[in-house]
């Protein structure tokens, strides 16, 4: 990975290399951390992060489920973010907050352990590869279920529930995928490894709806915001796996795979980056780059003091 020069740890800058974990890490033996991916784009205003708002209110419910006291509010950590970004110098990066159970009493009881917070940042480019954005993913539909909201609940953005995707993730790659669809435990579309899955069909976007065990994601909402602005109908429903074969177009988003076009699931052809899935690409590649002011609120920028204030 392309490393940055420091690390927020805890309310202190610390050099990259020096932002390390006791080995009984709490979260690293019981995955007891939540965390999240965002993404800061350059634009003509300077640096943007996407939504930042709304990804830290989600690291703070993931947050609560597992009864972590965060110590900082959501301003003070979009304020880490920004100072992050800028006091490594670089402007398109993918941004990581972090908040995990430290180390402390070993054993399941993790009440009386730390609750430490850190933010790092990295350039990151297309997460599915460059060739990604324009000639699709090919998809394979995992032998994993998604966990339900009863095991694990995957409204939570939490690091141990992430077994379960590394799991698909691995299954798809090794049989010679780009990327894994899970299906929840009732048989229904949940979410890519990593993404929120969109199936085009007649023009009209469908998408899993929460309770169905995906990930309530960030750039999922953002693009039915964008879809729904642009005039399409957008449809949460439930869908099965022969609704991606038979659709006109699949695409997956989420902010590391920003708008990544489907080509193909389980080897049936899905009609790759279809006319709906270029638009909506191009939209979103214009909003999140500061170049489509109708949806320039998405974008948060450092809070300056005025001139005079
Ligand atoms: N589903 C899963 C399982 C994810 O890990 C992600 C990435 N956070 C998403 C969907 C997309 O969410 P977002 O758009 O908020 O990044």
């Amino acid at each position: 990975m392309q490393t940055t020069e420091k690390i927020w740890m805890n309310g202190n800058f610390v050099a990259w290399d020096e932002a390390r974990v006791h080995v009984l890490t709490h979260a690293l033996h019981y995955g007891t951390g939540v965390f999240e991916g965002i993404r800061a784009y350059s634009t003509p205003k300077g640096t943007g992060v996407f939504r930042l708002t709304a990804h830290l209110e989600r690291l703070r419910r993931s947050a609560s489920l597992y009864e972590m006291e965060l110590g900082y509010s959501v301003s003070e950590m979009a304020a880490a973010v920004h100072e992050t970004i800028g006091v490594n110098g670089v402007d398109s990066c993918y941004v990581r907050p972090i908040v995990f159970r430290g180390y402390g009493p070993m054993g399941l009881y993790a009440m009386n352990n730390p609750v430490d917070v850190a933010v790092a940042v990295w350039p990151w480019g297309a997460y599915l590869g460059e060739d990604a954005l324009e000639q699709g993913v090919r998809c394979k539909i995992s032998s994993y279920r998604r966990y339900g909201p009863n095991t694990l609940p995957p409204a939570a953005k939490a690091s141990g529930q992430y077994i379960n995707s590394v799991l698909a993730k691995h299954e798809a790659s090794r049989a010679g995928y780009d990327e894994a669809i899970l299906l929840n435990e009732q048989g229904y579309l949940a979410d890519g490894s990593g993404e929120n899955v969109f199936v085009v069909r007649n023009g009209v976007l469908h998408t899993p709806p929460t309770g169905d065990s995906c990930l309530p994601g960030i750039t999922r909402d953002s693009i039915m915001l964008i879809a729904r602005e642009l005039g399409y109908e957008v449809k949460e429903v439930n869908l099965v796996r022969t609704d991606l074969y038979f659709a006109d177009e699949v695409f997956l988003c989420g902010t590391a795979a920003e708008v990544t076009p489907v080509a193909s699931v389980d080897d049936q052809a899905t009609g790759g980056r279809g006319p709906v899935t270029e638009e909506l690409q191009r939209v979103f590649f214009d909003v999140v780059n500061g170049r489509d002011q109708r949806f320039g609120e998405l974008l948060e920028f450092p809070i300056t003091a005025t001139v005079g204030s």
